[in-house]
Parts: C-alpha cells; sequence; structure tokens
C-alpha cells in the first residue's frame, strides 16, 4: 500500500498513523485520511487518497506552472512589441522620474483605463518638440499593458512602409497591427512626404481607427502646426487622428541634448585626466 501511496504521490510518512476505529492510515500533518475504502466487483480494497497537503501541493504546483506560462506570454509579447529594440523595452513607468508629472499622470491614468479605453477604441497624441520623452511614454503605456495582459506593438510610418515594400502578402502587415490590443505609432509626420507615403500613413490610420483600435502615436508638431496643417494631404489624416486620440502636450527641456551635455562633460573630463595621468 505505502507503493502505491508512493506512487500516487501522497508517500507515508514517519508521522503518519493508523486510525484505531477505521484501519487507515492518517495524514500525520493534516490530520485527513491518505486512505480509503473501495469495493470493486464485491471486493473491499483500501486505496490511497489524497489529504489536504497533497491536495495543497497539487494547487501550489499549478499555480506555478500558470505563472511561468503567464511570464512565459508576457515575455512573448514584449519581443513581439519591440524586436530586438532592448532600449525601448526598458521604457517603463518604474524608469519614470516624474519630471513631467501631468504627462506621467496622463500616460498611467490612460494604462489604468485601458480596457475602457480599448472598448471605446480611444488613444492618445504625444505633441512636443524633439527629446521631450514622447517616445518614452507611449513605450510605458505598451509596456504596461504588456504585464497587464494584452499584446502591444511599437512601430512607425517609416518602418510600416519598409515592411510593406519587403511584403510578399501585404495584407498580413496589416494583420500584424490589427492583431494588436494597442498600436504605438511613433514620429508621425517625420515620414518622407512622397505621395506613397502619405498613402501609407493614410490608410494605417484609416484601418485602424475604422476598426476600432486604440493608437498612441507621437509627433515633433506643434499643436498649432497638427490643428491647422499646411499640407491638405495631412489634414484629412491628422482630423482622424483627432477624432479618436487625446491630445497630450508635451513640454520640456530636450533630455537627450541634455544627457549628452553632461556626457560631453565627462569625456573632456575624461581626456583631461588622460593628460595628466
Ligand atoms: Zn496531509
Amino acid at each position: 500500500m505505502s507503493d502505491w501511496n508512493d506512487r500516487l504521490g501522497n508517500p507515508l510518512q514517519p508521522s503518519d498513523y493508523i486510525d484505531a476505529k477505521s484501519g487507515l492510515v492518517v495524514c500525520g500533518t493534516c490530520g485527513e485520511p491518505k486512505q480509503h475504502v473501495i469495493e470493486l466487483a464485491g471486493v473491499k480494497t483500501i486505496v490511497p487518497c489524497a489529504c489536504r497537503c497533497t491536495r495543497e501541493q497539487d494547487a501550489a504546483r499549478r499555480e506555478e506552472v500558470e505563472r511561468q506560462r503567464a511570464e512565459y506570454e508576457r515575455s512573448r509579447r514584449r519581443t513581439e512589441c519591440f524586436g530586438d529594440d532592448l532600449k525601448k523595452a526598458g521604457y517603463t513607468f518604474a524608469a519614470d522620474d516624474r519630471r513631467n508629472a501631468q504627462v506621467s499622470d496622463a500616460a498611467w491614468g490612460y494604462t489604468k483605463d485601458f480596457a475602457q479605453q480599448r472598448k471605446d477604441g480611444k488613444g492618445l497624441l504625444f505633441l512636443g518638440t524633439v527629446g521631450t520623452g514622447k517616445t518614452f511614454y507611449a513605450c510605458c503605456i505598451a509596456n504596461a499593458v504588456i504585464d497587464a495582459g494584452y499584446s502591444a506593438i511599437v512601430t512607425n510610418f517609416a518602418q510600416i512602409a519598409s515592411d510593406l515594400q519587403g511584403a510578399f502578402d501585404k495584407r498580413s502587415v496589416h494583420n500584424r497591427l490589427l492583431r494588436a490590443d494597442l498600436i504605438v505609432l511613433d514620429d508621425l509626420a517625420a515620414e518622407r512626404d512622397t505621395s506613397f507615403m502619405q498613402e501609407v500613413v493614410f490608410q494605417v490610420v484609416e484601418e485602424l481607427s475604422g476598426a476600432g483600435k486604440p493608437m498612441i502615436l507621437t509627433s515633433n508638431l506643434s499643436p498649432q502646426e497638427f490643428l491647422h496643417p499646411a499640407e491638405l494631404s495631412r489634414s484629412r489624416v491628422f482630423s482622424r487622428v483627432a477624432e479618436v486620440c487625446t491630445i497630450i502636450s508635451v513640454t520640456g527641456a530636450d533630455r537627450r541634448m541634455e544627457r549628452r551635455k553632461a556626457e560631453q562633460k565627462d569625456d573632456r573630463q575624461r581626456l583631461i585626466d588622460a593628460a595628466s595621468s
């Protein structure tokens, strides 16, 4: 019998004891029987059964398997979202210095409300000059929705155009975007001003907004330039974006330039140190 208990994952322990009344083995830890009696073709047989300890162990094992599965799925989705761009994959709310607290709050608020925003097909448009952190906030949101179990894609129109040109099946490029729960389109209006490029931008924005897919866009344009574009070709795209995206204005100093200035100072110091050593 102990052999059977071993095979069923509930081996007998030195602390187990035999219940005087039933004659069956009882778990010394939880006090529940580790055996019970069944009747097969009129013959009574003692067979092992799970006590509370075994049930709890099984539940913990299942939970661990589920946790690992979810972790694997998140990591797969992060790779799908960012490819080998590890820098962007590291843009998270945990890494946010909150120097622009209003923008941080808006981005975080959108993330917390993502289930509803997604249902409504609503997104965000970050507008602001170079280096103010628009891409950072957009990627923070993508990372956070992936953590919450959704899928996201971070890309830009130049990349989509190049994918379309290289794809045998052009539909597959659109379908990849349509499959995602959130699509980040970086650097709107930075693409080349060719009719092909403008058509790609128009098609993507039309298709995603038509399908009710939430988009996060970033652009170096000022709110004025966005709301009153000089080119007619862009105004139809921009008015579509304005319909489905809340505009967040990101102001502040050029962080990349600030960082580079600090690095330049370090670099110069290193040269001076090298000269005097
Ligand atoms: Zn037990």
